[in-house]
């Protein structure tokens, strides 16, 4: 079961295994050990038993994508048509989008369908899946840790074995921190590379929809179905753009890069013929040091394959983390007005509109959604502004012509994904807000929209996997997955 996108494709259309098939074993698999661990909030069966016939039946007349019967988990903050989508919220928890998410929806076009919807953070505000209204989604490896958050449904569930495959969304690290507590790969694209029409929102300027599964390669297949130009989402990358012609011609090389099924990847050749990797010394220095010494050892696969590794310097990228909390919370607290209870999700009704609104919105959001829309409501009010949103603003233009900077002395930069391996279960709700801190090292990626790889590199003393983090300049999302194929296929030297 616990296949390559490839090896199923291949099982598929050897009639080695008819979709319906593979689809039943995943169902069962899920009715088993979905307890144990809750990476889903729901199970589609009937849509996943109905999506697997119709898949069966189009291969039998030999029409057949790169995903046709291949199932998939999705977030449960990103719509799906006539499958309830909640953002494990109280207040959308009856919520019935009457369209598919864009992203779903490519994926429908490749053949892929739904088997269910994955738990994470209410509203994806969170590390941990602890504040979902569906209770937490425990880590496979060890059930006394947390699958990380906000995606760890979707992370758990490939981790399991309970998804080939599964989407998730990174605003603040969401798909790569479970990824890398999970020991799952987890991208996140660049800003604009993925439509995020049907995507919840949470923080506009930083969402993106991603995707968790085994392998960089299982990573960049997917993607390549969801990538693009959408009308719906003026913020997708247009087709002529300088952008679109970088993300085209990278996925156009990280897909030729492996022919033969067994043949080793290559290391990937980089703007200058040879790949140069920025290894910023003080970010290994604040990681938990056995995370660092795993990476460290990772990145000297690239170093015998002929990779140059170059320390930088990331003065430029410091306090990013206030510049992202700041401007999150900002962001939801605009993107959360809407649930009013006047136009869809819970209502609870109150004595006029006014009171309406009020107690929809107390019954509705919980402590942490609460927290920041007041938190974000604060930096945006007059006085505050320019002391706050502003300030974290010019902070995050200088985050960008950091990353600008170091981009034009390497082609990648590999840090630990996290600074640390899963947290215990309660362990982050204890330390509330200083929690935050531990996602430093993944919000510079979407302060500056950049692509961004998490790969498991290995485990800590206790047994629980950690992750190497690599990022790529604005629309390299080709050669960021390239690096993780060549480390994961062709760095076994
Ligand atoms: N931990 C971050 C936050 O709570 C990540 C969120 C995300 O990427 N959705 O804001």
């Amino acid at each position: 079961m616990e296949q390559s996108l490839r090896k199923l494709r291949k099982a598929l259309d050897d009639r080695k295994i008819s979709s319906k098939e593979l689809t039943e074993e995943y169902l069962k698999k899920i009715e088993t050990e979905n307890s144990r661990i809750n990476a889903y909030v729901n199970i589609c069966s009937e849509e996943a038993l109905s999506g697997a016939s119709s898949a069966d039946e189009r291969m039998s007349r030999g029409e057949t994508g790169p995903l046709t019967g291949i199932p998939m988990a999705v977030k449960d903050n990103i719509c799906t048509k006539d499958i309830i989508t909640t953002c494990c919220s109280n207040i959308l928890k009856n919520y019935n989008p009457v369209y598919d998410a864009t992203a779903v929806k490519r994926l429908y076009l490749a053949g892929s369908f739904t088997l269910g919807k994955t738990n994470m953070d209410e509203f994806a505000m969170g590390q941990t899946t602890e504040n979902s209204i569906f209770g937490s989604t425990r880590n496979p490896v060890n059930t006394d840790y947390c699958a990380g958050g906000s995606s760890g449904g979707s992370a758990a569930a490939v981790a399991a074995g309970l998804a080939p495959f599964a989407l998730g969304s990174d605003t603040g690290g969401s798909v790569r921190q479970p990824a890398a507590f999970c020991g799952v790969t987890g991208f996140k694209p660049s800003y604009g590379a993925v439509s995020r029409y049907g995507l919840i929102a949470y923080a506009s300027s930083m969402d993106q929809i991603g995707v968790l599964a085994q392998s960089a390669d299982d990573c960049a297949i997917v993607f390549n179905e969801m990538l693009g130009n959408d009308e719906k989402d003026m913020t997708s990358v247009r087709p002529g753009s300088a952008e679109y012609g970088r993300l085209a011609s990278g996925m156009k090389e990280c897909f030729s890069a492996v022919n033969a099924e067994d043949a080793a990847v290559s290391l990937p050749a980089g703007g200058n013929g040879k790949l140069r990797i920025g290894i910023p010394e003080e970010l290994f220095d604040d990681a938990n040091p056995e995370c660092a010494a795993a990476v460290l050892s990772a990145v000297k696969e690239f170093e015998k394959a002929g990779a140059a590794t170059v320390p930088v310097k990331t003065d430029r990228l410091k306090n990013a983390l206030y510049a992202y909390y700041i401007i999150a919370c900002a962001e939801a607290s605009s993107n959360l007005g809407r649930y009013d209870g006047i136009r869809y999700g819970r209502r609870v009704l109150g004595t006029d509109i006014g009171d309406t609104v009020i107690k929809t919105r107390n019954a509705g959001f919980s402590g942490e959604v609460k927290k920041r829309i007041m938190l974000g409501t604060f930096a945006l009010s007059h006085g505050y502004y320019d002391m706050y949103y502003k300030k974290a603003c010019d902070l995050r233009s200088r985050i960008r012509a950091g990353f600008n900077e170091l981009f034009d002395s390497v082609d990648l930069v590999i840090t630990p994904t996290v600074t640390r391996t899963a947290f215990k279960s309660g362990e982050a709700a204890a330390l509330s807000t200083a929690a935050y801190a531990e996602d430093r090292l993944l919000v510079p990626a979407n302060l500056a929209g950049l692509p961004s790889l998490s790969v498991p590199v290995g485990k800590d003393k206790a047994g629980l996997p950690i992750g190497m983090m690599i990022t790529g300049k604005g629309f390299a999302d080709g050669l960021v997955l390239s690096a993780g194929r060549f480390y994961q296929e062709g760095g076994r030297l």
